[in-house]
């Protein structure tokens, strides 16, 4: 079975076709077959493509995420591309969409019909930027393929659904809980899934007894204490701009301080919003950029003061969290980094870990450098009480997988 899994962003597409099936599924033998990204839809778009490791690239004016799916497939199709198994779009069975904001209504990945594109659609109050694009791509296939072809939404808020009422309230006047539905719902959760169902993989361990902290390191940054298997508490709350800092967002802030700087500056709460989500993190913090990379060499190259500031704040936001979910679960067997810089980044996970010597967490230094460019493996010595893991994310093969059990249950 063949699964165009798409995950549309405000202005981007990115995509894989998965062949996949139960029997594959059982082997870990799923097989990516394409993949590809589309940036800056709605102007000039930058196009690249992978098959097989064949790089494609193409730029050209796509308006709207309709005309970037409509070129995904033509190219998918396209004679020559490497694509062995796609001949026509009749080879695609089925395709899976990652949907950011599911709100109290979708507590697993789902089927799509049109009670759910109308959930999907209440939950946009929630999501003002992430739910419309994912329902423009919904739709876009819809028009292209036909309602013929099944559909599946799987939500990043999902796998956080089951967290006990203690992890997911805030302590404001509960009525607006009740009200509006103000919670933590918390994002990532198809990478913290995937992340935590690699680790029972790897380690021989069953859903029940797995009580680890998955951290989540890209652009965007969560933490999640799974116990017993499911989430019992994560970093991200009713918006992905809560907890650890992260490339342009300030992550957890007194709210105080929106209503001082509104006064100050005279900003209006848009402008504010765009300013915690767009300008600040390590962005705001260094002036410099949001690419972590970029600030390690910065650090190392210039010893610019900014970029080591930076990198500091956030590793400490890191262990801050990393702390608070050793004292609230009862158990933790390890801590797995996952995520752009929890994949590549062996310097910061030496700086997160280092000052937890004294609590008999310790890390070889050896296996650090050398887990990178989506090596997945063991990071502490022998003598550490807690294991620590770096698992490579892998949201696409989830939602390609969760699409394949829908359709064959249903
Ligand atoms: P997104 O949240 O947008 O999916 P990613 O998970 O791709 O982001 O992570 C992007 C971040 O990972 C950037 O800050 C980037 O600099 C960082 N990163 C990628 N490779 C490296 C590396 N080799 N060293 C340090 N940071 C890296």
């Amino acid at each position: 079975m063949n699964v165009l899994v798409l995950n549309c962003g405000s202005s981007s597409l990115k995509f894989q076709i998965v062949q996949t099936d139960l029997k594959l599924i059982a082997l870990n033998k799923d097989q990516v077959l394409t993949k590809g990204v589309i940036e800056r839809i709605g102007s000039r778009s930058l196009v690249t493509m992978d098959a097989g490791g064949r790089v494609f690239k193409d730029s050209l004016p796509l308006r709207n995420h309709r005309e970037a799916v409509d070129y995904v497939l033509k190219w998918a199709v396209k004679d020559g591309t490497g694509v062995e198994s796609i001949t026509s779009l009749a080879d695609i069975n089925a395709v899976g969409h990652r949907v950011v904001h599911g709100g109290e209504l979708f507590k697993s990945s789902v089927l799509i019909d049109s009670a759910v594109l109308q959930g999907i659609e209440d939950c946009i109050d929630l999501a003002p930027l992430h739910n419309p694009a994912n329902l423009s791509g919904i739709r876009a296939v819809q028009e292209i393929l036909g309602s013929g072809v099944p559909q599946v939404a799987v939500f990043d808020t999902a796998f956080h659904s089951d967290m006990p009422e203690t992890s997911y309230l805030y302590a404001i006047p509960y009525q607006y809980y009740r009200r509006y539905r103000i919670r933590r719902y918390g994002f990532h959760g198809t990478s913290h899934r995937y992340v935590s169902y690699r680790y029972r993989q790897l380690t021989n361990t069953d859903k029940d007894k797995t009580n680890i902290i998955t951290l989540h390191l890209g652009n965007g940054a969560s933490a999640c204490a799974i116990k017993s298997g499911k989430s019992f508490d994560t970093s991200m709350g009713l918006t992905p701009l809560e907890g650890m800092v992260m490339g342009t967002r300030s992550g957890d802030i007194d709210p105080a301080i929106l209503d001082y700087l509104s006064g100050k500056e005279g900003l209006s709460l848009d402008a504010i919003d765009t300013l915690l989500n767009k300008q600040s993190g390590l962005l705001g913090i260094s002036g410099l950029t949001n690419d972590m990379r970029e600030l390690l060499a910065e650090e190392r190259e210039n010893k610019d003061r900014r970029a080591s500031l930076a990198i500091n704040i956030f590793v400490k936001s890191v262990r801050k969290y990393i702390g608070a979910y050793l004292a609230e679960m009862e158990h933790v067997d390890a801590v797995v980094f996952t995520g752009g810089i929890g994949e590549n980044a062996p310097e910061i996970r030496r700086r997160v870990m280092e000052t937890m010597k004294w609590f008999g967490i310790s890390i070889d230094e050896k296996a650090n450098q050398v887990c990178l460019g989506g090596k997945e493996g063991l990071i502490s010595d022998s003598k550490s009480r807690i294991a620590v893991w770096v698992v490579p994310t892998n949201e696409e093969l989830l939602i390609a997988r969760d699409s394949v059990r829908l359709l064959i249950h249903e």
